[in-house]
């Protein structure tokens, strides 16, 4: 069987690419190196450069590799970035998504694996989010990865093309040599690691008012190969239908607990000053995981903080300064 993995030289496509080759499945790896890295790309997969929005490149490559199954990372992902620029956020992940839909029924692909977000939750009604929880997005990134959900619907209903939509949360950590490289870097978990490597100064901790209990805003984290392995189960057990689900440890960790579990795993001081909130971050994610563990069978091989910052302190270690190209 062979995959396309769309944004496959991006952190999280990067990671599911190598796990699918590690698993025997065919990759073609299909990016544009806009926010991707050459040397992200494993070694095993097919490489083609090019934009999902060159339609004629992209049929002919779902069908010169007779690609079964399409997963689609290749998005805009920062709520910040997405408040400044909402333009970027609707052409990147609602006018190419379509471009993409509609490349695999010329190609006749029928089946996608879609990297949703919990931001399309918005500020939920309760916690932890279950996937029947209504989706009210409070940022361009969140409203931009729901339209291309309901776009995935209506394909399905009347053009037939199945889907799987995983809503993640907070992806962290390192696995098969690769990892966490976004220039400029906006994550917490990276940010601080480079504090630690002596790349950066400090921290800032965006607004500690918040109806959290210590103030600072909650986030559920995942480690990315728990991610990866979830890609690949629904591929494996749900490629002949519609299926949603929400991908988190069902914990929540504040920004001053991740910044002391940091300390603690870095031996480093990592100073930190409390600043301004940064506009569009709900007070708290923090996602259930209980509907893809019993349908999928899905189990967290790292479901704790330590394990997902330590495995992204040894990446950080060994490549200061990120991919380099
Ligand atoms: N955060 C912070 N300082 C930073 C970067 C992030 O306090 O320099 C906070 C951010 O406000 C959020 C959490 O850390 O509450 C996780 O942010 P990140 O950008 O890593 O992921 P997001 O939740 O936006 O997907």
């Amino acid at each position: 069987m062979t995959v396309l993995v769309a944004g496959g030289a991006g952190y999280i496509g990067s990671v599911t690419a190598a796990e699918l080759l590690r698993q025997g499945y065919e990759v073609v790896v299909y990016d544009n190196l806009d926010r991707g890295h050459r040397r992200a790309t494993p070694p095993g997969a097919v490489f083609v450069e090019a934009d999902l929005g060159d339609f004629r490149t992209l049929v002919v490559t779902l069908k010169k590799h007779a690609v079964d199954t399409v997963m689609h990372f290749a998005a805009h992902s920062l709520v910040g970035e997405s408040m400044e620029k909402p333009e970027l956020y609707y052409e990147n992940n609602v006018v190419v998504g379509k471009r993409i839909l509609d490349a695999m029924r010329a190609a006749g692909v029928n089946y996608l694996v879609f990297s949703s977000t919990c931001a399309t939750f918005g500020e939920p009604a309760r916690l932890p989010i279950t996937e029947d929880l209504p989706q009210h997005p409070t940022n361009p990134y969140g409203e931009t990865k729901l339209a291309f959900e309901r776009m995935l619907h209506w394909y399905h209903q009347l053009h037939g093309l199945n889907y799987t939509v995983l809503r993640y949360f907070n992806a962290a950590g390192a696995a098969h040599g690769l990892g966490e490289d976004h220039d400029p870097e906006t994550h917490i978990i990276p940010l601080l690691l480079q504090v630690a490597l002596g790349e950066r100064e400090g921290i800032t901790i965006f607004g500690d008012d918040y109806p959290t209990p210590d103030g600072t805003c909650i986030r559920d984290y995942i480690h990315i190969l728990d991610l990866a392995q979830a890609h690949i189960l629904a591929m494996e057990k749900k490629r002949d239908t519609a299926s949603h689900y929400n991908l988190g440890n069902g914990a929540g960790y504040s920004v001053k607990e991740v910044i002391e579990a940091t300390r603690r795993i870095t031996g480093h001081a990592i100073p930190a000053k409390v600043g301004a909130r940064r506009p569009g971050d709900p007070p708290a994610l923090v996602g259930s995981a209980e509907k893809i563990k019993r349908e999928l069978d899905w189990r967290p091989q790292y479901p704790d903080l330590e394990s997902i910052i330590q495995s992204a302190w040894e990446w950080h270690q060994r490549h200061p300064g990120g991919y380099q190209d």
